[in-house]
């Protein structure tokens, strides 16, 4: 509709120029008009003089002759010689004119010497040209035409008088013969002459009433023409400034129009409403008055133009003093040929995505129960002690709470009061912590403790205090006591500890042995028994890995992934490595990975789980048939391996079909720890077909922005944010956003660690597109599944939202 009239306005503007040459032309022609009537008139006069005078002359000449026939007056002769000279010359010219072609030189000669007013010459010459056979002068100039006969016989009657005088005195007879010829001469000439002036008289009439019509329906059109165009173009004008107006004034947003000292000089309804005030008051106000004091650029006093031609998001306050969100859109207004003047200025109300913002902002770093911050915001608070603490100046201490026993406080009494105990328990903690220090839940009942300038004497002191106060004091409910006990492990951070993860480590080290001497009580990190202790747990774990690799004890296990909208024709899952000890108990990767890792080992492991899928692969050759994905785990080291690059491409290369139904598994703090290498891996493989998946989306510091530059194509989010989705809240918002990011990506998401079989259908509803977890499939033997698979069992239970 608006699409229509806008339409409209466009093809009106366009027509506008073409009405207006319209206009110039039927003016134009009117002018022509006038100017041909106002030149016939003349002609006509041109010619009723000359006529005239022709007339006139032929008279006087006639008269003069017959004074000469009876005086024999030689000045009577001259006269009448004299005076017939006009008509004589008047027929030489019309003679000069009908030669062909024209002889306009003698024409012009003649017309002078016939006594012509000289005004008329052209006019008599160019009429006579161009009209002379036109209706009308053409009865004239045969009027003309019919006396020349008589004038040449007048003409020689006066020779014959001279000579008949020069001879003697004529007797009478002879003289009234002569009177008697010239007589008869001027009876048959003046009707000539008035043939000649009637037909001259109609011509011009009936010109003249021709062009007064045509004036007439030339200046009714004209008026009629520019009647309309002038309605039109008003019709439109007073449309488009009512649309105008109704736009401004019934927008949903608000509009302003403002002078360069800030004066408003318009506003319209939406912005009253924003500002929850009127129209009028408005009108009164300077936009310095509605912009919170700070904000204002004080050395311009607020009259700065330049201040408020500035688009951005700004804050305005309300009548009632409330601050308000808005998107500014300002642009200078100048009227034609002047320089800008006005700032027209579009405000969107903004504020509710701010609000979201914020509480988006709180609730990706602050935990739900109990308010404190998360594990992400533990991590970067303690970064930013880390480094105040390399920079020199002081140290701190961190503690870690692990509260004894929760788990039976859960089991015996329900969650609710579990969470009531942990509220309970974080409020007397907190009551103890003085300003600069902080709290933050690790997750379950896994708490950290910052005393911000505490070296660990201190700490150990703080902390042997609070724990005192915390083991007096007990949780009551149903006429039990439930005593807040816990183990609290500390580390100083201080210039020497390696980095966030490892002072978290650390406590957790020190809170473990807090454990194991007992629980309920506080230890301090001593780095060199913990280190020697770790290097040997590593080892011991490295060395049978090894041992399992050789002699094929790591075996391949995998898990469905399932599809959550459209059922999937092939197989979809990841493989995950198991390794059997010698003692036939099977370990999940958690326990011996880690250890490989930091033994620079892992590299060993990821190949030979390569090899063995691939070598599933080559040996069901039906199986790569049925398969839509398999997805293969990667670690950082051999994401940096060269090496390892070289032998997956190999690998690829020589077998094509494969590539399409391989997806590599990179976690996120493994691509963002080393990006280079990452790209140059992610590059190699998809460009071999292969796709890319980002493991444990969420889980690390990262965010939102390295999705975007990270050429993966699909997000696996962590089990952490999935976990508890049932409950609604943060966790479920955050994967709403995840999903939508990722889509707007056009990436592909997958839900890990599904426990229960209701969030596959909540996941279908915010748009995840695969799910995996216990709930849908247990981890199994690789090889039992292409089993199943090959037997054609496949039933996919899809999960439909
Ligand atoms: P991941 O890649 O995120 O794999 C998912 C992990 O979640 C697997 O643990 C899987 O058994 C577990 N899981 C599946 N469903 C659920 C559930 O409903 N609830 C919970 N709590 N967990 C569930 P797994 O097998 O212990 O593997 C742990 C991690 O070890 C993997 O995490 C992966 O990062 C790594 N990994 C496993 N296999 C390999 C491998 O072959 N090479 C490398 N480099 N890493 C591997
Ligand atoms: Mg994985
Ligand atoms: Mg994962």
């Amino acid at each position: 509709m608006d699409d229509e009239i806008d339409r409209g306005h466009a093809r009106a503007l366009r027509r506008l120029p073409g009405r207006a040459y319209w206009l110039i032309g039927l003016v134009a022609l009117g002018m022509l008009g006038a100017w041909l009537v106002l030149e016939i008139q003349a002609s006509v006069t041109a010619y009723v003089n000359a006529e005239g005078l022709w007339s006139k002359m032929q008279k006087q000449s006639v008269l003069a002759m017959y004074r000469y026939s009876g005086s024999g007056d030689p000045r009577d002769l001259a006269e009448a010689r004299q005076t017939l000279r006009t008509p004589l010359e008047d027929l030489a010219l019309r003679q000069a004119l009908d030669r062909d072609p024209p002889d306009l030189e003698a024409a012009y000669r003649h017309v002078r010497a016939a006594g012509n007013r000289p005004e008329d010459h052209d006019r008599l010459i160019w009429v006579y040209r161009l009209l002379a056979d036109a209706p009308y002068l053409r009865d004239s100039v045969r009027a003309w035409r019919r006396t020349d006969a008589d004038l040449r016989t007048q003409a020689g009657i006066a020779d014959e008088l001279e000579a008949r005088w020069r001879r003697g005195t004529p007797d009478a007879d002879e003289i009234a013969a002569y009177r008697s010829r010239l007589y008869e001469i001027n009876a048959r000439i003046y009707p000539l002459t008035v043939e000649f002036s009637d037909s001259l008289a109609r011509g011009a009439a009936a010109i003249r009433r021709l062009l007064l019509l045509s004036s007439a329906v030339a200046f009714a059109l004209l008026a009629w023409y520019s009647l309309r165009v002038m309605q039109h173009t008003l019709r439109h004008v007073r449309e488009t400034e009512a649309e105008f107006r109704m736009a401004f004034h019934q927008a949903a947003v608000g509009m302003l129009k403002l002078a360069p000292d800030g004066r408003i000089v318009q506003a319209n309804e939406a912005l009253a409403k924003l500002l929850g005030t009127s129209l009028a008051e408005l009108r009164d106000m300077r936009v310095q008055d509605m912009v919170p004091a700070e904000d204002l650029d004080r050395t311009a006093d607020g009259a700065d133009w330049q201040q408020w031609l500035q688009s951005g998001e700004r804050r305005l306050l309300t009548r009632d003093g409330r601050v308000r969100w808005v998107r500014w859109t300002a642009s200078p207004l100048a009227r034609p040929g002047a320089s800008a003047d006005r700032i027209f200025v579009l405000l969107e109300d903004v504020s509710d995505a701010h609000a979201m913002a914020r509480e988006i902002a709180h609730q990706a770093t602050h935990d739900e129960l109990t308010g404190l911050i998360n594990r992400r915001e533990i991590g970067r608070r303690l970064g930013e002690g880390l480094a105040q603490a390399r920079r020199g100046d002081i140290v701190h201490t961190l503690a870690f709470i692990d509260v004894d026993r929760f788990k039976l406080v859960n089991d015996t009494c329900g969650h609710a009061v579990g969470d009531r105990f942990l509220r309970r328990f974080v409020n007397l903690l907190s009551e103890q912590l003085q300003g600069g220090d902080w709290l933050g839940r690790l997750g379950g009942d896994e708490f950290a403790v910052f005393l911000h300038g505490a070296d660990l004497g201190h700490g150990l002191r703080t902390m042997e205090e609070i724990h005192g106060l915390l083991s007096r004091t007990s949780f009551r409910w149903d006429g039990r006591e439930m005593p807040f006990h816990c183990s609290v492990g500390l580390v100083e951070v201080n210039a020497s500890a390696a980095d966030v993860e490892w002072l978290l480590s650390a406590a957790d080290a020190a809170c473990y042995l807090a454990k194991e001497e007992g629980r309920n009580r506080v230890r301090a990190y001593s780095d060199a028994n913990r280190a020697l202790a770790r290097r040997r747990y590593d080892l011991d774990w490295v060395t049978s890995a090894q041992a399992a690799i050789a002699e094929r004890r790591l075996l391949m296990y995998a898990q469905k992934i399932v599809p959550l909208h459209a059922p999937e024709a092939g197989l979809r899952y990841e493989v995950l490595v198991r390794m059997r000890g010698m003692d036939g108990v099977l370990h999940p990767p958690g326990e011996f990975l880690m250890a490989m890792e930091r033994f620079g080992q892992a590299t060993a492991v990821d190949g030979h789980v390569l090899d063995a899928v691939l070598g599933e692969f080559d040996r069901h050759p039906g199986h790569l048939q049925r398969l839509a994905s398999c997805h293969v785990n990667i670690s950082a080291q051999s994401i940096a391996d060269p090496a390892f690059l070289a032998r997956v491409t190999e690998r690829l290369d020589r077998r094509p079909a494969v590539a399409s139904r391989l997806c590599f598994e990179l976690t996120e703090t493994a691509m963002i720890g080393n990006l280079a290498d990452a790209r140059r891996f992610i590059d190699a493989v998809r460009e071999r077909g292969c796709r890319v998946a980002l493991d444990d989306f969420g889980s690390g510091l990262s965010s939102f922005a390295y999705l975007k530059d990270l050429p993966v194509d699909i997000v696996k989010i962590d089990s952490a944010f999935v976990r508890d989705i049932g409950k609604g809240g943060s966790d479920l918002a955050m994967v709403r956003s995840m999903a939508q990011v990722a889509r707007a990506l056009g990436k592909e998401t997958i839900a890990e660690g599904i426990e229960s079989a209701e969030t596959p259908p909540r996941l279908a509803r915010i748009g995840i597109d695969f799910a995996q977890g216990y709930a849908l499939h247990e981890p199994c033997p690789l090889e039992e599944l292409i089993r199943q698979a090959g037997a054609g069992g496949e039933a996919w239970p899809i999960m439909q939202a």
